[in-house]
């Protein structure tokens, strides 16, 4: 029985992560295991630092891969600097801000929140009102990319408002590191994390992660242990650093592996190409989604191009429609999350995904289903704007 057991068929993942991966990562997974301190890895690691290093911007010396998945990052940079009675300053427009919230107060910190609808993004006035009403925040944290809302928040004069002010700036990267701009120095952030299965294409397993001289500051001057033993960077950058070496943990090797060829990939098309390719892919979807009725969730002016929310129409049945795009077409989209679960469709576009070929596939289903469903006049209406908004 068991070793009957079949391995899933492939998918077109076009939902919130994972994102599709290119057959060259899924070759690196599969080559043969060494040991995690044979100097073939270890060369592979230091190749690793300095391809995240190029596409975070930074010329931070502590950016690594964190073992585990997006929130194992997320978690690392919170309980690295965060000691207990720190107060830290958490923007919440979405899932992932109430999540930053919830690690803050497990790990003893004290919890300042500032809200914002679903959707919207924050201004720069807000944070500096909420830190002029809580003068001993040490952090302040906020989602680049939500994945829930389909949101991009811009944080440049976010970083300087913090950096003026002596504040430690934390930002969630995993949706937007290899599909948007993202610049850590430039935008003076101190805590930055990311995720392997979102815009760089990899399967779900690593985080990476980059910390500032100054996040490694305050990492070194506490005065207690960091809470969670196994994120403890202080002991992770030692394996990482040339010279060292030290045994924390075995490192998953294969995931790096993988983790590797992604970033080969990724400077290979280039950033600025990269940023564009999405961005131009986004557009195509938009102009096919919005002839065929659905509107944007997202605050105008603030969208994300790999990851595109729209409010479900009236009279279209969340559940039905997604099983339908799976049973039938093997293409997986994303519903919505939390207080939008049952009205939004998160429609991915990240990385290997974002193309020409899966958004006419994607449409080519969509309209197929609508008409199905009774909305007349679906079939050709999204392929055809979508051609034009391509030209
Ligand atoms: C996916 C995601 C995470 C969590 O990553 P996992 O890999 O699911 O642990 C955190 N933040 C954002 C913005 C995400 O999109």
């Amino acid at each position: 029985m068991l070793d009957n057991m079949k391995y899933p068929r492939g998918r077109l993942l076009m939902g919130p992560g994972p994102s599709g991966v290119h057959p060259r990562v899924l070759e690196a997974l599969s080559s043969p295991m060494v040991g995690h301190l044979d100097p073939q890895f270890l060369a592979l690691m230091d190749n690793i630092q300095e391809m995240l290093r190029r596409l975070f911007r930074t010329e931070n010396r502590l950016t690594v891969a964190v073992s585990g998945t997006g929130s194992s990052g997320m978690e690392s940079a919170f309980v690295n600097v965060v000691e207990p009675g720190d107060e830290v300053l958490v923007c919440v427009n979405g899932v992932f801000g109430n999540r930053m919230s919830d690690i803050v107060e497990r790990i003893g910190g004290v919890l300042r929140r500032i809200d914002r609808p679903w959707g919207e993004v924050f201004d720069p006035a807000e944070i500096e009102e909420a830190l002029a009403r809580h003068p001993d925040v040490k952090v302040v944290a906020i989602v680049h990319a939500e994945t829930s809302t389909g949101a991009l928040q811009p944080l440049e004069e976010i970083g300087d408002l913090c950096r003026k002010n002596g504040r430690l700036f934390l930002v969630d990267c995993v949706t937007s590191l290899g599909g948007e701009r993202v610049e850590v120095d430039a935008w003076n952030i101190d805590m930055a994390y990311s995720g392997t299965q979102k815009c760089l294409s990899c399967p779900p397993g690593l985080a990476p992660v980059t910390f500032s001289e100054r996040a490694m500051e305050k990492l070194k001057a506490r005065k207690s242990k960091v809470v969670s033993w196994y994120l403890d960077l202080s002991m992770i950058e030692k394996y990482w650093t040339e010279g060292e070496r030290a045994y924390h943990h075995t490192a998953p090797i294969s995931m790096n592996y993988a983790l590797h060829e992604a970033l080969c990939l990724v400077h290979e098309e280039g950033r600025e190409v990269r940023w564009e390719r999405h961005r131009r892919n986004s557009a195509v979807l938009v102009a096919g989604l919005e002839a065929l009725g659905f509107r944007l969730f997202a605050q105008e002016g603030h969208r994300l191009p790999m990851l595109n929310a729209v409010w479900i129409p009236e009279g279209v049945d969340d559940a039905k429609f997604r099983k339908a795009f799976l049973d039938e077409y093997d293409i997986e989209i994303g519903g919505g999350l939390g207080e939008v679960a049952g009205r939004i469709w998160r429609i991915g576009l990240m990385g290997e995904t974002s193309s020409r070929e899966n958004i006419m596939t994607f449409l080519g289903a969509l309209e197929t289903l609508l008409e199905r469903d009774g909305h007349a006049g679906s079939v050709g209406a999204g392929l055809d704007a979508a051609a034009r908004a391509a030209d």
